[in-house]
């Protein structure tokens, strides 16, 4: 079977784990401190703050933004719904815009109607790890004062205008053990703001700005060490992984994009192939739920991200009566297919082979 994504942990992982296990200190020690000095570098800004996943990154990034209950924030409906849930969590209210057709990321031309005096951030999500328009994005919350939390739980790495994801605003990351770079659970916030770094290392540890002394409401939203183990691993291998994503993507859409009815993603250089996402259109003559039933047959795996844009799903009724056209349309279409790093030529040959028989 060609899976969708894979593991890949070599010897360095397993033997960073087991010092940290030798050494005693499981939590809150030196090994985190490294590992957010490391990705802040690696992001370029002042700061990275360590979280248990990317939902606590998130919702602690907005809540450091000053967001909370009677505001609003600007999000994309087609994503995976901890980005809305993060928005619910701090209290506030998700307003969702439209995603452009070429990219599957929020249109900027349709954010400045969705504005009202609540509006305090934009939220863009870096989906399948293309990023965001941040030119257009910066640009609007710089004139209407907003705030801009980046959802780059998808794009480790990714770059737009030569600038990492992450660094725009504030920079939300999940190492989920599927994503580009991975810590079995993890997250990281990034910022050059003194003061959101300081808030959000106290959310993540109940409020806390020295011991036992407690600021505000918080969690405990910590990794540990054992994941910042893995992190500082992963993070040294992230540039290999992703140029054998962006390859493998290359390959794919030279060999797919002469056949009708599939729309192959739109190249752009910052992009890091978390997901190489089609479009299965009519033209194709099959259903796009037809189509990944025929790879699997041919045991090849793709997956649907996502089947049911977030204004339609059951835990978010009051927005049934919404209409995101293009979210609606792309969630009918889109299919992805294996990018992982570890595919082979023959592993490519054999998806792409499947889809011409189809
Ligand atoms: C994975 C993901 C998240 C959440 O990260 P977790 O670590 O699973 O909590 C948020 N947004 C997007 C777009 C994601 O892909």
């Amino acid at each position: 079977m060609i899976l969708l994504s894979k593991i890949i942990l070599g010897k360095e992982e397993k033997e960073a784990v087991l010092k940290v296990m030798d050494s005693g200190q499981l939590a809150r020690g030196a090994v985190i401190k490294e590992f957010e000095d490391r990705f802040a570098e690696f992001i370029g800004v002042k700061h990275a703050i360590a979280t248990s996943n990317g939902t606590t990154a998130l919702h602690t990034a907005l809540v450091a933004n000053g967001i909370g209950p009677g505001d609003e924030v600007i999000t994309s409906p087609f994503s995976f719904i901890a980005s809305a849930n993060a928005i619910k969590m701090a209290g506030a209210r998700p307003i969702f815009v439209d995603i452009e057709e070429k990219t599957a990321n929020i249109n900027p031309r349709l954010i400045p109607d969705a504005i009202t005096q609540r509006t305090k951030a934009i939220m863009p999500v870096h989906l399948y790890g293309r990023p965001a328009k941040m030119g257009d994005i910066c640009g609007i919350a710089e004139k209407y004062g907003l705030k801009v939390v980046e959802d780059a739980c998808q794009a480790h790495g990714a770059e737009f205008n030569g600038k990492r994801v992450g660094s725009f605003g504030t920079g939300c990351f999940s190492f989920y053990a599927t994503k580009n770079m991975m810590t079995g659970e993890g997250g990281m916030i990034s910022t050059n703001d003194d003061e959101v770094a300081a808030i959000a290392r106290m959310h993540i540890h109940h409020g806390s700005s020295g011991k036992y002394r407690h600021e505000m409401l918080g969690y405990n939203y910590r990794m540990s060490s054992m994941e910042a183990a893995i992190g500082l691993e992963q993070l040294k291998k992230l540039n290999h992984f992703s140029s054998r994503r962006r390859d493998n993507a290359r390959y794919l859409s030279e060999n797919l994009q002469l056949l009708k009815g599939i729309v192959v993603p739109e190249i752009c250089s910052g992009h890091v192939f978390h997901q190489y996402t089609v479009m299965i259109t009519e033209e194709f003559g099959r259903a796009r739920d037809d189509v990944k039933n025929c790879l699997f047959d041919r045991d090849i795996a793709s997956d649907v991200f996502y089947p049911i844009p977030i204004h339609k799903q059951r835990s978010y009724k009051e927005y049934w009566n919404d209409h995101f056209p293009v979210a609606e349309k792309l969630s009918t279409e889109v299919l992805s297919l294996p990018v992982h790093p570890l595919l082979t030529e023959k592993d490519l040959d054999k998806i792409i082979g499947a889809l011409h028989e189809l």
